[in-house]
């Protein structure tokens, strides 16, 4: 018997139970605005759970009520995957950590828990995460359905930590899942854009509490292309920050190390000075686009440096990611890396060449993944050389990106890259299908998981499915 056909209260109970945890109309939160300021939308009920009874109620309700349910986290996805025009629910409040084995080295925890609130409850035990991204604000289940990635080339899309989900699917019904439960199921939601099942509960592994020494330093562009393979295998965790119009590329490279924390600054580019005269700056560029090689050689100059610094991981793994942006970026394998920077950088030369050319921001981030086997992770099965642009929006005003990343992504796209789902991006099922060998499988389990699609927002239903939805439907005004 499924959960649907067990919960025997009317309707109109049903929303008179819901009604203390939907965010009132008037409530500048009813409505939902990514990081980026990129995509917006304003659902129909925006839920806010505190337990997961109240989960199961939202999707008995949306499927009486014949309408879809988005799990969404902090809307860090810079694409409109967190978007819908049906009902949100949010996680934000399903946020506990339910156990902690230090023994064992794992974890388990509610899917709402933000990475920072996790790296303090790990700090208590001595434990923490093995590999993040650029960031700690996220939710886990956001991390985990978008195979969100760090860097280090013997390191996996962060998704590879989890040992066992706790899903509530479609039907109202709870699965666990792990690579020897249910693991069809397993390998689908581990990258599985929110699209299999609400993510309940996460048991990921941890590693004992360590910190890295970060060593930082600028090279010229060719000397970096040269001797790419040797500098991406020199340290644990190595990632790359280009600036283009210097012809210059900062390198950091990462370690576990057991001495003593020595954080290293960098004041003017970490300062509210920095921060507000930089912004000032590309705000200009919106109207002289002259000025943007500018800011990016200043910025360039400012963290030119040699530096050395030693901290607990996540402040070394986490960076200053500034402003609001548009931001795209693709995994291409590892052994077509080089070939497609340099092509790129050509572009770019020749862009800069002409008057009106694109004036990109900065920097262009290079990072790596090891190949896994996750169904729809970008790095499913090769080594992996994430390459990401950015265009900030100062102040939250837009500015031009659109030239700028069809060039990159027809760059990304020729060296066989493949977009971060997190991230916008045009590809279609005929695309995808063609890069992840997996991808009618991932299909497969959706439909048999999820027959009446409830779990499935515009995004889903464009990239995933092939329905005719456009993919601005959610921008807030054509840019
Ligand atoms: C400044 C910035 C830096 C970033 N750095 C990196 C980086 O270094 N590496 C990288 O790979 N990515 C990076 N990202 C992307 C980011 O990690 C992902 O977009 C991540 O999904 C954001 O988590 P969120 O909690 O905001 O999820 P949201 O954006 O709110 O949602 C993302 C997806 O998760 C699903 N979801 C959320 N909660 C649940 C749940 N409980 N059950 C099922 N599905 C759920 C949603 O349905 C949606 O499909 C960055 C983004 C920003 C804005």
């Amino acid at each position: 018997m499924s959960i649907s056909s067990r919960i025997k209260i009317s309707t109109e109970k049903l929303y008179q139970v819901l009604e203390p945890i939907v965010v009132p109309s008037d409530d500048p939160r009813a409505s939902f605005t990514n990081w980026g300021r990129t995509f917006s939308c304003k659902p129909l009920a925006i839920f806010e759970p505190v337990d997961e009874q109240q989960c199961e109620l939202v999707l008995e309700l949306a499927r009486r009520e014949g309408k879809v349910v988005r799990a969404a986290g902090v809307g860090h996805s810079p694409s409109d995957l967190a978007c819908t025009n049906g009902f949100m629910l949010r996680t934000t409040k399903l946020n506990r950590v339910l156990e902690v084995n230090v023994e064992k080295s794992y974890v388990i925890v509610q899917g709402g828990i933000t990475l920072n609130k996790l790296h303090e409850a790990l700090g208590k035990y001595n434990l923490a995460m093995s590999n993040l991204g650029s960031i700690s604000e996220q939710t886990l289940a956001g991390v985990v359905t978008t195979a969100t990635h760090g860097s280090g080339i013997e390191y996996k899309v962060l998704s590879s930590y989890v040992l066992s989900l706790t899903l509530l699917l479609a039907d109202g019904s709870r699965v666990t899942c792990s690579r020897t439960e249910n693991p069809e199921l397993f390998l689908a939601t581990l990258s599985g854009l929110g699209s299999t099942g609400v993510i309940l509960t996460i048991k990921m592994e941890v590693e004992p509490a360590y910190r890295l020494k970060e060593q930082q330093e600028s090279v010229p562009f060719e000397y970096f292309a040269s001797n790419m393979e040797r500098m991406v295998n020199s340290a644990e965790h190595v990632r790359f920050w280009w600036y283009p119009t210097m012809d210059t590329v900062r390198c950091s490279y990462s370690s576990r190390t057991a001495e003593p924390r020595n954080p290293a600054g960098n004041w003017w580019w970490h300062s509210f000075i920095g921060y507000h005269v930089v912004q000032f700056l590309l705000f200009l560029g919106r109207y002289f686009q002259f000025v943007n090689p500018w800011i990016a050689n200043l910025a360039c100059w400012l963290v030119s440096e040699k530096s050395v610094g030693v901290d607990d991981s996540h402040r070394i793994f986490n960076v200053d990611c500034r402003y609001p942006q548009h931001t795209t970026e693709w995994a291409v394998p590892l052994k077509n890396s080089q070939a497609c920077l340099r092509e790129f950088r050509d572009w770019l030369n020749q862009e800069f060449a002409d008057p009106h050319g694109v004036r990109p921001h900065f920097p262009v981030e290079i990072r790596f993944s090891a190949s896994d086997d996750i169904w729809l992770s970008p790095s499913n099965g090769q080594q992996t050389c994430w390459i990401g642009i950015v265009q900030y929006k100062p102040y939250g005003f837009n500015v031009p990106y659109r030239r700028l990343f069809t060039g990159f992504e027809n760059i990304v796209s020729k060296y066989q890259g493949r977009p971060h789902w997190a991230k916008a991006h045009k590809l279609r099922p005929d695309d995808l299908r063609k890069m992840y060998p997996r991808f009618d499988d991932f299909v497969r389990v959706l439909e048999s998981v999820d027959p009446q699609g409830i779990l499935r927002n515009e995004y889903v239903q464009r990239h995933i499915m092939g329905r005719p939805i456009d993919g601005r439907v959610f921008k807030p005004r054509k840019a």
